[in-house]
Parts: structure tokens; sequence; C-alpha cells
């Protein structure tokens, strides 16, 4: 994605944990057969349990596929143990209503923590965002579900950012 180890900008402002890392604020959302996958290679990835009304809540409201899980956090992260999740923040599609993904834009989760956001585009590696805009389409054809999510998020940026008075500024190689 970029080549300098980003942690290092946000990790001082969160208590020396990157801010994408840090399950309190972001709990990471791993697909069922990804979490499958992991588990093979050993307990990286445990499911977050339930310990309140609002995590039961969240677990509940959410897509079957989806499982919501902590990771040993920064000091024993395994970089080939990361989850696709890790790997796109602060990434999301834009999707088309055709549904086609034209690029990239920066995800709302996180728009507070995430100092990458703030710095010039083109630090970002063109090869990375082309691979990314492939990986997100090879997913939607598996998860289509997650696609019609998109399309509704996108078509939402897009109402938002046209009130606003703004262009919409998305990510492409
Ligand atoms: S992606 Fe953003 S939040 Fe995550 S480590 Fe890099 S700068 Fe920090
Ligand atoms: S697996 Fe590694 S990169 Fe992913 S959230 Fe955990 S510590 Fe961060």
């Amino acid at each position: 994605m970029i080549d300098f180890d980003c942690g290092k900008l946000c990790a001082p402002k969160n208590n020396g944990i990157p801010f994408c890392c840090d399950n309190e604020s972001i709990v990471p959302v791993l697909f069922r057969e990804e979490f499958n996958l992991r588990r093979k290679d050993g307990k990286f990835w445990e499911k977050v349990p339930v310990r309140n009304e609002s995590i039961r809540k969240m677990i509940e409201e959410s897509a079957s596929y989806y499982v919501f899980s902590m990771c040993p956090v920064p000091t024993d992260c395994r970089r080939s143990r990361r989850s696709l999740n890790c790997m796109t923040f602060p990434f999301e599609p834009h999707v088309s209503r055709s549904g086609k993904v034209p690029g990239l834009v920066y995800t709302n989760n996180g728009k507070d923590g995430c100092p990458l956001m703030k710095k010039s585009r083109r630090i970002f590696n063109p090869v990375y965002i082309a691979n990314s805009i492939v990986f997100w389409e090879e997913l939607f054809d598996l998860y289509p579900e997650e696609k019609e999510l998109y399309i509704h998020e996108s078509v939402k940026r897009e109402r938002r950012l046209k009130r606003q008075g703004k262009k919409i500024r998305i990510f492409t190689p």
C-alpha cells in the first residue's frame, strides 16, 4: 500500500498501538471462510467474546458470514496471518450501481484515528490500488450480498457529497 510503516504515525497517539490494530477501537471482521482458514494455521484469531448486549446486537444484526474477531495485537502480529480487513484498511471499494468497482475511497470508519487519510494521495502504491480493485470484484462474485451493501454505501456517499457541494475523490491506479 505504502513504502513505510504507517503504524509509527498513529501508535504514539494511541498508547503505542496502531489505531487500526486496536481491538478496542475497531473490531476486525473476518469472512467465515477466512476465519476458518486462518484457524487451521493455529490460534491467532479468536471470536470476540459476547461480553455485553451491544456486542450481541452487533453480531445478531450483521451478515451471518461475518465473524467479529480479535487478534493478539501488534506485539504478536504475524504478517502472514493478517486478515483481509487488516490489508484493506483505510480503504473500501466505491461501487457503481451496475456493480463495477471504479476505484477505492477512504472508509468512514476511523477518520479520526488514521493519519494516512490526511497524507498526500501520491504515497499510495498504484499497483496496490489496481490489485485491490481486482480483489474486490472477485470477492463480490463470491459474496453478492457484499456487493449490494457497498452499492448502497456508495450511493449514500455520492448523495452526501452532492448535498455538500463536494466532488467524490476516488483512488484509481
Ligand atoms: S492504516 Fe492508518 S490507522 Fe492503520 S496503522 Fe496505518 S496510519 Fe495507523
Ligand atoms: S492481525 Fe496484525 S495487522 Fe491485523 S489488526 Fe491484528 S495486529 Fe493489526
